[in-house]
């Protein structure tokens, strides 16, 4: 099988890995730079072009989208969706997953946990705001950020106050949400593909650091998932459309809840807390799919 790799630089782990494992399993295996690619829109014979030529007869694609480029990046996986060619995400699914706020809309509408949370952008009302998520403490989050930047901890409603009122003189979208303590700084990635959950980790974040993103110094470990956190974590991504997604929860009180869905989830931290081959697990699926041409979900 033709596979193409949508990735910015081949030398990233998680695009070295599915060259290799597809490589292993016997595929012709192309990492395309999506940013270097044009489109030739019409409607007879739709053509993504890469250093001169067509790309040409691939039977799928694996999108490794950054989320700065998620606008150029969806439009390159959508063309080769035009084209025919089984995408292992949608591109409607990966837009969807990157707007955090809409991905919370979403899993709400599905009845999956989450931590209760407000959004605001320039409100008066910062004290009903903070009190609609039950008051301090709580976590205040700018929308549009990743790797824990723009998370925020206020521990008191003082301090969640002058937080919000920061980020409003930024014009910034901004998340407050009930803070999950007994989590006690951990937060689960399932990593689910094809419906299934593949691999888990539990990540610890560093010493007195309330986030456990491995970016922010965090420490990953193996785990084994509650049959409840199983299925909460296969919910998530599907509510997304997503077949390839890490899911990100965290242990509160009232069971599992969903913080955010990863379309581009990484494969480092997860292979090697788990040993698992990750990278082999997805070619596997998209091999067996673009073999039989199934249909997608779609959801708006
Ligand atoms: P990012 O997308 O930037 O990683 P997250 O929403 O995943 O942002 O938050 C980063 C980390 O902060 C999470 O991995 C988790 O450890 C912690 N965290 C986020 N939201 C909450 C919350 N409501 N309660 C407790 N901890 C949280
Ligand atoms: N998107 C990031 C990457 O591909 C990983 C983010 C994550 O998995 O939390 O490296």
């Amino acid at each position: 099988m033709k596979i193409a790799i949508l990735s910015q630089d081949a030398s990233l782990y998680s695009t070295r890995r599915l060259k290799e494992a597809g490589e292993a399993q016997g595929h012709d295996m192309r990492v395309i730079n999506y940013l270097r690619c044009y489109m030739n829109i019409t409607a007879h014979k739709p053509m993504v072009v890469y250093n001169g030529q067509p790309l040409e007869n691939f039977d799928a694609i694996i999108p490794r989208i950054a989320a700065s480029r998620t606008f150029y990046g969806t439009a390159v996986v959508r063309q080769f969706e035009v084209m025919g060619v089984f995408s292992a995400n949608e591109s409607q699914a990966i837009s969807r997953s990157r707007d955090k706020l809409r991905c919370l809309q979403i899993l709400a509408r599905e009845g999956i946990g989450l931590p209760v949370t407000g959004f605001a952008h320039d409100t008066q009302d910062i004290d009903g705001l903070i009190k609609t998520v039950g008051g301090a403490p709580v976590v205040i989050k700018l929308l549009e950020g990743t790797q824990g930047i723009g998370v925020v901890l206020a521990e008191t409603h003082q301090a969640a106050k002058s937080v919000i009122e920061a980020f409003r003189g930024l014009d910034a979208n901004i998340l407050v949400q009930e803070y999950i303590k007994e989590a006690a700084s951990t937060d689960l990635r399932c990593f689910v593909v094809g419906g299934k959950v593949i691999a888990a980790m539990k990540r610890q974040g560093a010493e007195g650091e309330f986030r456990s993103n491995l970016h922010r110094g965090g420490k990953a470990e193996k785990i084994k998932l509650t049959p409840e956190e199983r299925s909460t974590a296969i919910r998530a991504a599907k509510a997304m459309g997503l077949s390839v997604a890490g899911v990100d929860l965290l242990r509160s009180d009232r069971g599992p809840v969903v913080i955010e869905v990863n379309s581009s989830p990484g494969l480092e931290g997860i292979e090697t807390a788990t040993g698992l081959d990750v990278a082999g697990k997805i070619i596997e699926f998209v091999a067996k799919k673009a073999t039989n041409g199934a249909p997608r979900d779609r959801i708006q």
